[in-house]
């Protein structure tokens, strides 16, 4: 059942609860750790136009490798990190380090336009947060207009105020703001409205059961529809399917993310990623048959 709620699952059940105690205090020690050495990276997953091919951008995505317990998935991982008060330390690091990225994609001219980073609900309660992003933009010389963060809308329940003033100060440095896992939280559509948005991220769940059911379709349409009233971007997630993906064009999408465009990639795999796909979707990616 709780799977039924899509990745948000862990409002109800922490996967950490999976842990015994113990297990908990060695992770999150271990993290600390992990966070300071090389055991922690990011992955970049491609976002694209269905109707053009075209590449939106990337998002960051962290990823553990422990070498006693192999790969640690972020589900399990980020909980933790909320719990022990390392997440504004994982959010520092994964902002710094795809900023870095991205500089160096565009030493290469590797043709990404925007790098995304998830933050942490709490991080956005930080009175820091603005002048830090500021701060990783001048240090790395990325333009402002190549990032983005990704906020979740449980961010806006603890204190309304200082997500909007957060959001406000974020956007006037010229960095995007994106609503991720769009439709899984609380009062979504007037957080579309309040809020200063460049984009939204429709939830796996509704991009999901789309060729199924025909509510997840209507709610696509409707936030495509609201979305690009508002000029925002829109990208939906989780498309796993060329089904999915032609419904998601036909209803006006302006970009996709999945497993059906591609896996997250290591940094170092972006550049022949990005030929080959330009190689083999050069004029229209819903017409030929994905594989
Ligand atoms: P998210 O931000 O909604 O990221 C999308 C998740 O969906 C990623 O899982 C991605 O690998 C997965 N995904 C992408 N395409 C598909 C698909 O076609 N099918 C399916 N079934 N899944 C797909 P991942 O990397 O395991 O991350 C899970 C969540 O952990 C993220 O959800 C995000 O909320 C959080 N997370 C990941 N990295 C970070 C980070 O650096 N900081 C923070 N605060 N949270 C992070
Ligand atoms: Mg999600
Ligand atoms: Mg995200
Ligand atoms: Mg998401």
């Amino acid at each position: 059942r709780a799977r039924d709620a899509g990745g948000n699952c862990y409002r109800f059940f922490s996967p950490a609860m999976n842990l015994r105690a113990h297990d908990r205090l060695i992770l999150s020690s271990v993290l600390g750790t992990a966070l300071a050495s090389e055991r922690l990276r990011l992955v970049y997953q491609p976002q694209v136009s269905p109707r053009t091919g075209a590449i939106h951008g990337v998002e960051a995505l962290a990823r553990w490798h422990d070498s006693a317990r192999g790969e640690i998935p972020p589900v399990r991982f980020i909980p933790l990190a909320e719990e022990s008060g390392l997440i504004q330390v994982l959010g520092e690091w994964a902002l710094r380090l795809a900023c870095r990225q991205m500089a160096r994609w565009m030493a290469d001219d590797v043709g990404i336009p925007s790098v995304s980073v998830n933050l942490s609900a709490r991080h956005f309660r930080e009175p820091g947060l603005p002048s830090m992003i500021a701060g990783i933009l001048r240090e790395t010389g990325i333009p402002a207009s190549r990032l983005m963060v990704e906020m979740t809308e449980s961010t806006m329940i603890a204190d309304l105020d200082s997500a909007i003033a957060a959001a406000r100060a974020i956007r006037a440095l010229g960095v995007g703001l994106s609503m991720d896992d769009f439709g899984t939280g609380f009062s979504t559509l007037a957080n579309l409205v309040n809020l200063p948005l460049s984009e939204v991220k429709i939830d796996r769940s509704f991009v999901d059961g789309m060729d199924r059911v025909e509510e997840s379709r209507l709610i696509v349409n409707a936030v495509v529809g609201i979305g690009r009233h508002l000029g925002m971007s829109i990208v939906a997630e989780g498309v796993e399917t060329a089904r999915q993906l032609e419904i998601l064009d036909e209803v006006g999408c302006p970009a996709v993310q999945g497993f059906l465009i591609s896996h997250p990639l290591e940094a170092e795999q972006l550049p022949d990623w990005v030929r080959t796909w330009h190689q083999s979707h050069a004029a229209s990616l819903v017409r030929l048959p994905v594989a």
